[in-house]
Parts: C-alpha cells; structure tokens; sequence
C-alpha cells in the first residue's frame, strides 16, 4: 500500500485539526493484513500542554455558561451523528484493532444510547437543600462540574471506552481530553470530527494521539487536569494514580480481570457453553470483562468441557469484515507473544489443552484458536493472571462454599457468572461473588443504565449509570444567612 492511500488522522486541540508540534506521525497496522493502513499525528508532551490549555480556557468560554439544556441537545445532537457514522467508526476499530467488524458495528451503532441517555442526564445535575440544627441558615448544594478531565484508554473498544467517559463528562459540564492508546487511535481522532460537527464550543474536547507512552503520562500528571478517567491494565492503573494522586486529583480506573462462571451442576449446561464462549472467545478474548475462569461442579465437568470444546473447534476464525467470521486475530504482535507465552506456561505447569492452544496454519498471522486449558488449579498461573486473549482455564469445585471460596480467590472483581436453575442459589451466589457485575444464567451484557467497574485490583469508581455523572462533579455547600444580623465571632456554628 503507498503512503498517499493511507488514510491521514491529525491531532484536534483547541478546535482545530493539526499536525503535532514536531510535525511527526506514525504508521498505525492492521492486524489482519500486517498492512499499514493509516498515518496518525504524533502529539508531543507540548500538544499535551496546548490540549489541557484548551480544556480549561473552554471552561470560563461559552460552554461554561451554557444550560444542562443546552449541553443535552448538544449531546443528543452528537448521538445522532455517531448513529449516522456508526458503520464508518466500526471500521476504522476493525482496520485498528482486527476485531469483528460485527462486534464492532454492533458497539458504535448501540453508542449513541449512551450520548442519548446522557443527554436526558445533562439537565437534572441537581444540589439538595439540607436543613440544618441551625434554624438561622439556609443551606444547599450545588454539583459543578469537576473542570478538566484527563482520559487515557486502552485499545480494545476505544469508542466505547471513550464514551462510558465522554457522556457523563459532558453532561456535567467538564471539558476532555483523551489520549487513545497507540495501538488503535484513528477511531478516537476521527470522532473528533463528529464533535466539531455537532457545534461543540473550541476546546470542550481535545484529541491527542502519539505512539509515546509519554503522552498519558504527563496528561496523568498535568497540573491542569481536575480528573483522571483511565481504562487499561492493572499496572498501568496504578502509575496513572499516583501521578494523578500526586496532584490530589480524582480518578477513575477500569482496570483488569479475571472474571470467573461458576457452573453449578443444575444449570442448563447448553446455555453456560454459549455462556462461556460469549465471555471468553467473542471479541477474541480481548475484554475487561472476560469470563476466563471456568469453575464447574465436578460432575459435570466432563460434559461441559465437552461442550464447549465440540463449539470452541467450530467458531470460524477468519477476516473480521466477513459477517460469517466470529472470532479475529489478537490486536497486535506484543499482545500475540504474551498469550501464546501463557500457553506455554500452561503446557508446563500440566495443563492439558483440551482444545486449540496454537495459530492455524492456513491463517497465520495473529491467530490464536479458541482454548481450553484442562487440569489447572487455584494457583496455575493462567488462573491467577489475565491472559487477555481466547483462552478459558478450568477447574472443579465441590459444593457451593468451595465455588464461592474459588471464585473469589483473586485480586481482580470486576465481573463473573452464576449458572443455575437454582433461584434461590442464583441469588445467593451472586450476591457472595466480590466483582462490580455478576450475571445469573447470562454473560457480557452491558447498558447506559448500568453501573460498570470493579473491587479490588478491577478499578476504582463506577462508569454509566445514573450515578456516573456525579463522577464529573464536584459537590459544594453554600450557606445562607437567614436572619440579618451580627454574630459572636468566637464562637462555632
Ligand atoms: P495499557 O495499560 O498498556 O494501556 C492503556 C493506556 O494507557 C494506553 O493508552 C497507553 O498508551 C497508556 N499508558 C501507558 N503507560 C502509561 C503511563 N505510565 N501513564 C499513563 N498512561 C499510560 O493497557 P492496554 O494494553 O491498552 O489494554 C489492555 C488492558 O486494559 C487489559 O488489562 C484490560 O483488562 C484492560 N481493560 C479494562 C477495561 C475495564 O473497563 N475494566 C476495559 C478494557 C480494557
């Protein structure tokens, strides 16, 4: 492919479409072909300055006066343009990332839900007024939005990632700028577009892309950041913390999993096979979310495994564009040495490969075929940490204490699955399992409307939901004299 058919996406800061100060950019490679595709800007730590200048300027600009009124007829003005580009947006994540073009499509056409149900948020960021011991005063709150956010994402489902950030980021009245992961950052630059087009003031929201990981750092670390919004690993997660707690700032983090299903031996067994391979071989494995922990009653471990593998060997690996393709390659090279390296970890610790566990030599490439590692424990490596690719680790457990015991034991919680008839189990269980979503008889279901993120090393703060808009605000307290008159000033209260 020559340089002049690529497709070129610039910086957008301030407004405006631009090179990056050093005038650089870089190939950005599609997963699939091993073809470049596109030329992005390289941004600078200086771009990074400008965007932030940007964002906080915008605050005191007209998007400062505006009404939660106004910010919701722009937000759902911006709905609309990302369901009128929704095909568009799904391809440059397909070309990016190499996953489903179905996947994807099926995200960014379900996106403007959330600009949508934002939007009907943007109006009702509401104070309380709080009666008090003190009959002398009238005391209320207002919520301000927190100013500038600061937004790092991973390169998974950038747009969708974005969003859970952007939406309530806007509908509180903050300003934005996100640094896109190098991996897939054409999506997030061309989104810019569609703000700009919806009339949002210069400056609301700022685009800088770069392959240096020194971008997110020092948007972590800017003085000018009021919020840290970040989705990506775990390790990650924790520098993007202390550079922003450094500051004193808030943050968000979604961070890694190691989601578990636990299988009881009642449940429908063909519903938890599909169950298990939406979580753990759609979208190749390569979500937050993953069910990757397979912990199934011991007397029907040998049929469910046999399910899932006789359905693992038949998903068609293939070109993500083709609509009969259901599983793509892994998104990139480092990211294919790092599954493939667990598999051997797996094979030598004792881990039988029920099925998969190598690239398919028609294919090549990024493929990896759909695995399930048999004969693992609590403590085999590809149980204890994510793997981030299509590969289900399985293990028994004995009676329902054992399977909460097991599904617990793990530093993540950001989501897992009960599969039983058993209602009263069902309920129980999902409520002993210690994640941010736990699913009954279902897996990898998301919405607007519902609170997303985890315990312990899964994040810190809930993304969507009616909540999620707090997230972006700051609460203050004004109190109101009542009587008029002078007061003793020694004296509290
Ligand atoms: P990553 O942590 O390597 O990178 C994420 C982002 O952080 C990228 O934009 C990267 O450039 C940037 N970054 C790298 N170093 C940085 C630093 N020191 N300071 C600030 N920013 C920095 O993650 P990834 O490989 O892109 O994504 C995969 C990970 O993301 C997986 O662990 C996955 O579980 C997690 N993830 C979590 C969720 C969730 O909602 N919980 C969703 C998707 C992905």
């Amino acid at each position: 492919m020559s340089t002049t058919a690529r497709e070129q996406f610039p910086l957008y800061i301030d407004g405006e479409f631009r090179e990056g100060a050093g005038g650089q950019t870089f190939e950005t490679v599609n997963p699939y072909t091993g073809q470049v595709w596109a030329n992005v800007a390289e941004g600078t730590v200086e771009d990074i300055d400008a965007a932030v200048a940007s964002a906080r300027a915008a605050l005191s600009g007209p998007w400062g006066q505006m009404t939660g009124n106004q910010r919701s007829a722009l937000l759902r003005r911006l709905g609309d343009l990302v369901a009128e580009h929704a095909e568009e947006l799904a391809t440059l994540e397909v070309n990016d990332s190499g996953k489903l073009y179905k996947e994807m499509v099926g995200q960014t056409r379900f996106l403007p839900h959330w600009y949508y149900y934002f939007a009907g948020l943007a109006d009702k960021v509401e104070g309380r007024q709080i009666p008090t011991s003190n009959p002398n005063y009238l005391v209320y709150t207002r919520r301000e939005p927190v100013g500038v956010v600061g937004a790092i994402t991973p390169w998974n489902s950038p747009l969708l990632l974005l969003t859970f950030k952007l939406a309530p980021a806007l509908a509180a009245g903050c300003t934005f700028v996100v640094k896109p992961s190098e991996h897939s950052p054409a999506s997030t630059a061309y989104f810019a577009r569609l703000l700009d087009e919806a009339g949002f003031p210069a400056g609301v929201f700022n685009v800088v892309t770069g392959e240096s990981r020194e971008l997110g750092k020092a948007l972590a670390a800017h003085p000018g950041v009021d919020k840290v919004a970040f989705t990506g690993s775990t390790a990650t997660g924790a520098r993007v913390a202390q550079a922003a707690g450094a500051n004193i700032n808030k943050v968000t983090l979604e961070l890694g999993g190691k989601s578990p299903q636990v299988v009881f031996p009642d449940a429908d067994l063909n519903a938890a096979a599909n169950g298990l391979l939406a979580g753990v071989f759609a979208a190749t494995g390569q979500t937050c979310m993953a069910g990757s922990r397979l912990i199934v009653h011991e007397s029907v471990h040998d049929e469910l495994v046999e399910l899932v593998v006789q359905r693992a060997n038949n998903i068609k690996l293939g070109d993500p564009t083709d609509p009969e393709t259901q599983m793509g390659p892994v998104a990139n090279g480092p990211q294919y040495d790092k599954v493939m390296g667990y598999l051997k970890i797996a094979r030598d610790e004792g881990g039988t490969i029920a099925c998969g566990g190598e690239t398919p030599e028609d294919l090549g490439g990024y493929f990896i075929r759909p695995t399930v590692i048999t004969g693992v424990n609590k403590d085999s490596t590809v149980v204890k940490e994510e793997v981030f690719g299509p590969v289900l680790s399985v293990y028994t457990f004995k009676d329902e204490a054992e399977a909460v015991a097991l599904a617990n034991d793990t530093e993540y919680g950001l989501a897992g699955a009960v599969w039983t008839k058993d209602i009263h189990r069902g309920h129980r269980v999902a409520g002993a399992i210690k994640a941010g979503t736990v699913w009954i008889n279902a897996y990898r279901v998301v919405a607007p409307e519902v609170p997303f993120g985890g315990f312990g090393s899964s994040g810190v703060g809930r993304e969507n939901g009616i909540d999620a808009v707090n997230e972006y605000t700051e609460s203050k307290a004004v109190w109101v004299e009542l009587t008029g008159g002078t007061r003793d000033p020694f004296k509290l209260g």
